[in-house]
């Protein structure tokens, strides 16, 4: 059982899809003959691609132009269960081709380049797209140096397996199937914020899984920058029931406070401030900024991230250029898809309703989380927010957790409400509208 208050829920659910003004309406804004204007969207992930599909979906007039730099999208969302041998890796990859369709006009091509005056976004490839308004959401990238020897070719070695690319996932599925029975597969988690916090725990769920199915000797060991984590008391439950003694988390005041410090990967080796660690496998999640794009257009501040302004995601630092997704700094909110699919519907609306000179309003936003701890073992977090009056954060109006003592019927529905929820936000970004 939820303990969410439901009535709360759909009421503020339905309330934001109501602020965002996109979800099914008849367009509102359309705009004089001849006026074509401009919107550039960065990035065809779990924001970007919304917010373009939204966009055009508000005011069919608006000429829109998304910048992605791979022509198919992995999905970070249910790449766990692929890793855990759940699941086949064409189960989550998506083309652009219903964008396509919806009129928008799809460039895979490298964004390398914003000129904040002229308004443009420049590609690897030397085209130039003009803006009125421009969308960046290019998720995450990683603070490579911050871990001793991790590097682009060590995580040839000791995958990441953190953005939304096939290879990855795929490296280190390969690992463990290649590993003995008996071998200690190590991941290393950051500190906050990264994305998805649940992420690493629903790994080490799958990974148990797949361990305890077909070599049931091996070990799970956790190397955490941090004391506590997403869903800490669902997860720590399900690993005790599902996977006795075969998952070990070393909190991070065990490993100094940082986690794993550096990595000697031809060695399978890791070491916190404290010890050093031989592994079989080792899955290294490095901490993490926005997506290098976003530093070369000026967007970032002193912590890596993107400031905004919480009710329309406009950069606090360029004007006319908004950011979403885990790039931004959605105070209140968390790194995911979820979020990054209400911050894109409440972008959506506000570029609609800047570039035709209305209000944008105040929103409000969803995030729903579920994550498998087996087959047919699901548990979620839930909750919706609202703008706080000054609008410094975005406020948690309602939400809640599964229940611990959950029964065997209620984990099982949960796990079906994940697929749905996978196949409602991929058809959301990818689906052909009827
Ligand atoms: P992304 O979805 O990563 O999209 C960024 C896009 O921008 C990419 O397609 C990239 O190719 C493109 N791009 C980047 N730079 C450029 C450039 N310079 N030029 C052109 N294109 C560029 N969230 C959930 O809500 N539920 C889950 O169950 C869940 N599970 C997860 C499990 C794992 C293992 C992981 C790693 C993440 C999970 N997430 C989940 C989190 C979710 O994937 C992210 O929060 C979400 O994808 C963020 O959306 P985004 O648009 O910011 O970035």
């Amino acid at each position: 059982m939820l303990t969410i208050d439901r009535r709360d829920f759909i009421k503020a659910t339905g309330a934001s899809a109501a602020a965002a003004a996109v979800g099914g309406l008849a367009l509102p804004y359309i705009a004089a003959a001849g006026q074509h204007k401009k919107v550039v969207v960065v990035g065809g992930g779990a924001g970007g691609a919304i917010a373009a599909r939204y966009i055009k979906r508000a005011d069919a007039t608006i000429d829109v132009t998304l910048i992605e730099q791979n022509d198919h999208y992995y999905t970070c969302f249910m790449s766990n269960e692929v890793i855990g041998g759940g699941r086949d890796i064409d189960t989550i990859r998506y083309s652009y081709s219903a964008l396509k369709n919806d009129g928008i006009n799809v460039v895979n091509e490298r964004a390398i380049a914003i000129d904040g005056k002229k308004k443009t976004v420049t590609t690897e490839a030397g085209n130039s797209f003009p803006y009125e308004r421009l969308v960046v959401s290019p998720g995450i990238d990683f603070r490579w140096g911050e871990i001793e020897n991790y590097d682009m070719a060590a995580a040839e070695l000791m995958p990441h397996a953190y953005k939304a690319a096939g290879e990855q996932t795929m490296l280190l599925k390969k690992q463990l199937e290649a590993m003995d029975d008996g071998g200690t597969v190590v991941i290393a988690t950051p500190a906050n914020p990264f994305r998805c916090p649940p992420g690493p725990y629903e790994r080490a769920c799958q990974i148990a899984h797949y361990l305890k199915t077909n070599k049931p000797k091996s070990k799970v060991l956790i190397v955490d920058a941090k004391d506590k984590f997403s869903k800490q008391g669902l997860f720590t439950h399900a690993w005790k029931k599902l996977y006795s003694g075969m998952i070990e988390w070393m909190p991070g005041a065990d490993t100094g406070g940082r986690g794993i410090v550096a990595v000697q990967p031809k060695k399978m080796m890791v070491s916190t401030e404290f010890d050093d660690i031989s592994a079989d496998v080792v899955n290294m999640i490095p901490p993490q900024h926005a997506g290098m794009i976003a530093h070369a257009g000026g967007l970032v501040n002193d912590s890596g991230w993107c400031p905004v302004h919480l009710d329309t995601f406009e950069s606090t630092i360029q004007p006319q250029v908004h950011v979403i997704g885990d790039a931004s700094i959605a105070t209140g909110l968390p790194k995911s898809g979820y979020a990054a699919n209400s911050e894109a519907k409440v972008c959506a609306a506000a570029v609609v309703a800047l570039l035709n000179d209305k209000d944008p309003g105040i929103p409000s936003y969803v995030n729903t989380c579920y994550s498998l701890a087996a087959p047919g073992y699901g548990i979620s977090v839930a909750s919706v927010h609202r703008l706080a009056d000054d609008k410094s954060t975005i406020e948690k109006i309602s939400g809640g957790l599964s229940d611990v003592n959950a029964s065997e019927d209620t984990l099982n529905r949960e796990a079906q409400y994940a697929y749905s929820w996978y196949d409602n936000i991929v058809a959301d970004m990818f689906g052909s509208y009827s």
